[in-house]
Parts: C-alpha cells; structure tokens; sequence
C-alpha cells in the first residue's frame, strides 16, 4: 500500500530525548522510580524576575499578535547584547525572534540551502541538523569530533571539505552532547578558508555561550569579515532556565532576516509578546541567578565525571561546557543502543545512546547533569549495579 505521507517525510529525523522522555514517564506511570539524565533543560526554575514581568506584560496587554520579526524593543535589546557579548556591531533588523531558538536552525536551511548543496556539521552533534540537511535535500558532510582531542574539531578537517558546492558550516560550541569548545585559532582557520566565498555561510549555535566553565566563549562572527557571513543562533531556553517558554533568535545579514522572518509568517505568524517581554528582562535585569546555575553546573560536573570514571568499562572525559557528558562506554562491551536501553529498563535511569546524535556517537553515551547532586549520585550507583547485573 502506498504511503498517505508525503516523500519528503521519510528523509526528516528527530530528537530522540523525547522519544526516551516518553518512555521513561510511561514506566513512572507504571510505578518505577527513574533518574532523568536524558533531557538537556536545567532542572532550576526560571528567575522571578523573569516571571514577573511576563506576568506584568499579561496585565499591560501584551496579549495580541506582534510583528513576525518579533517586538521592536525586544530586537533592540537582543542587537545590544549580541553587540556586548560577541564584540561585533548587530542592528535591530538583523535579528529575527522565534518561539526557541530551534526554529533558527528550520528556517536558516530552509531559507539558504537548495538540495544538492552540501552542509557540513558535527558529529556527534544536535540531531536537528543532520535531519534538516536530509529534509532539504542537501548533502550531509559530518565533521568528526576526536575525543582524544577533548571533542574539538580539527579546522583542518573543515578546510579540506570546503568544496564549490559548500553552502552552510553548521557550528556548535559549547558543544551538545560533548561539551567541546573551540580556540579563536580554529576559528580563524575556518573563516580564512570560506573567506573568498560570498555564497557560504555559517550557522553558528551558540545557545550554550554562557554555560561555559573555564575561558571565554568565542564566537566566529567577531572575527574580520564573518559576521555577514554568520547566522548566530541563541536562546533563553539554558541561560535562564527557560524551555518551556519557547523564546530564541537569531541574528543575521538583513535580507537573510527578512526571508527568515517571511517563514515566520508562514508558520507561527509571530513568537508570543509577553514571553518577548520577559526576555527584555532577562537580559537587561540582574545575571546573579544565571551565574549560581553555572556555578552549579560545575560543582555537577566534577560528581558526574569523577563518578563515571570510577565505574569499570567507562571513561569520560571533562566537558569544558554546556551541562553533559559524553562518556565512552566501548569497555562495557555493550552497544550504546542496548546499554541505554538496559539503564532504563533494570536500572531506572534515563540516559540517551551516543548514536542519537550520529553515527560518530558510537560507544558513547549521553547524560545531562542539570539534575540535582544527589539524583546524580543515585543515578551513578544505579549504572555501577546495572552493569554488573547484565
Ligand atoms: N541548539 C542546541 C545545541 C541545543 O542543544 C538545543 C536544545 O536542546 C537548541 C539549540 C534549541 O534550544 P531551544 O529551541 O529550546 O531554544
């Protein structure tokens, strides 16, 4: 029988920490107590201050449809703190404000990559962009992530597989799942070897900048001549704690915002106005409780790592930022897939296989430490008996 669905759905893939979400809340239903390590959110609540002036925007009518683009104030606020943080002079009209800042990565392929064009993006990385190169019908280049390297790219690696039908670098640092970063040095490879091309562009997600334990983060659209080439991608999402809001942006050459925006017209109309109103907040009011998240984050990481490395068969490596680990998991002797599967259903802990996020996850696991110390204690001691019981 023919399929009711239309072709280009069988080429879309997903973000399977949902799809594990979903199995382990079902086993919760049943009665089983499990640690979630498998969702990247952090588990603090988002700042009140935040909160209350969504809750004033309710009252003051920010209730109606907004512009596509998002609020004028709101776009100011963002080109001010992008121009802060990354050091680069960004204009209201180059940002475009969409509900999370996932649409970013949707809209910025749809609107630049045409199939047969090849897109080059880490693997292990988000899922998303390896799903959206597939949707558009592009070609998927992986750049791998050596973990003798702590996960960091190798520019080289990048300024071999530039070829004439290059369209998008996709970028991510810190990085999801392995916590990698990069040095302004492998920045500056990368913008040298694209640097004669008008038609390549880079899709820099740097939703993780602040969550970043040791250096400074560094964006590739500073660097001379990059930032018309970069379509910087943040959010409010992991700063401050704020997922379920669904509020990100991006920031871009101004006709790439117009097209980027023209596809929020066609899809959402607009992002919600009182949550654009609490993320003027978020960036102009006090940063004291995004620091104590990271600070937290820290003190995790350094439970979660040493933890794991004193299991047999596991070792991991320290990420240098974002909020999981990465561990290497070959000397269990068990695939990903089936290692994930046993810690969810014998040992109550929800982990997601490397392999969610391509094919160089291999031997990996991936666990997110926004969880308490203790669940991450319990969660260690869960893997070290689950493994012994196999
Ligand atoms: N980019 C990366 C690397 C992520 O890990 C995530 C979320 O997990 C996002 C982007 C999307 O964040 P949001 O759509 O919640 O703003």
């Amino acid at each position: 029988m023919s399929s009711i669905f239309a072709k280009r759905m069988e080429t879309l893939g997903t973000e399977t920490a949902f799809e594990v979400l979903a199995k382990a809340r079902a086993l919760e239903k049943q009665g089983k107590d499990i640690v979630h390590l498998e969702i990247g959110e952090p588990d603090f609540d988002t700042p009140k201050n935040i909160k209350e002036a969504a809750v004033k925007a309710i009252n003051a009518g920010y209730t109606h449809y907004g512009p596509s683009a998002g609020l004028p104030d709101f776009r100011e606020t963002i080109a001010q703190y992008v121009s802060k943080t990354r050091g680069i002079k960004a204009e209201a009209d180059e940002v475009v404000v969409t509900p999370g800042a996932k649409p970013i990565m949707f809209f910025s392929i749809l609107a630049l990559v045409n199939p047969g064009d090849e897109v080059l993006y880490p693997n292990p990385g988000f899922p998303i962009y390896e799903s959206m190169i597939n949707f558009v019908d592009a070609k998927p280049v992986p750049i791998p992530l050596p973990e003798e390297n702590d996960f960091r790219l190798e520019p080289e690696f990048i300024k071999r597989h530039v070829t004439k039908k290059t369209k998008l670098i996709i970028l991510n640092y810190p990085e999801n799942p392995t916590g990698g970063i990069v040095t302004k040095e492998d920045l500056k490879v990368i913008a040298d070897c694209i640097a004669d091309r008008d038609d390549v562009f880079v899709l820099a997600d740097e939703i993780y900048s602040r969550i970043i334990y040791e250096g400074k983060h560094e964006s590739i659209a500073s660097l001379p001549g990059m930032k018309d080439k970069t379509i910087l991608l943040d959010g409010f999402s992991k700063t401050y704690a704020m997922t379920g809001w669904r509020l990100g942006y991006g920031v871009m050459r101004k006709d790439i915002a117009q097209k980027v925006a023209q596809l929020m017209t066609n899809s959402n109309s607009c992002t919600c106005s009182f949550t654009q109103m609490a993320g003027i907040e978020a960036l102009k009011g006090p940063q004291t409780e995004p620091e104590k998240m990271v600070a937290e984050f820290k003190k995790r990481r350094e439970v979660i790592v040493s933890g794991l490395n004193d299991i047999k068969g596991i070792t991991c490596k320290k990420p240098h930022g974002a909020f999981y680990v990465f561990p290497n998991i070959k000397g269990t002797g068990m695939d990903c897939r089936k290692l994930g599967d046993h810690l969810l259903y014998n040992a109550g802990v929800a982990a997601l296989a490397g392999t969610c996020f391509g094919k160089y996850g291999e031997d990996h696991l991936r666990l997110s430490f926004a969880n308490s110390v203790e669940n991450i204690q319990k969660a260690l001691d869960r893997i070290a008996k689950g493994l012994q019981k196999r």
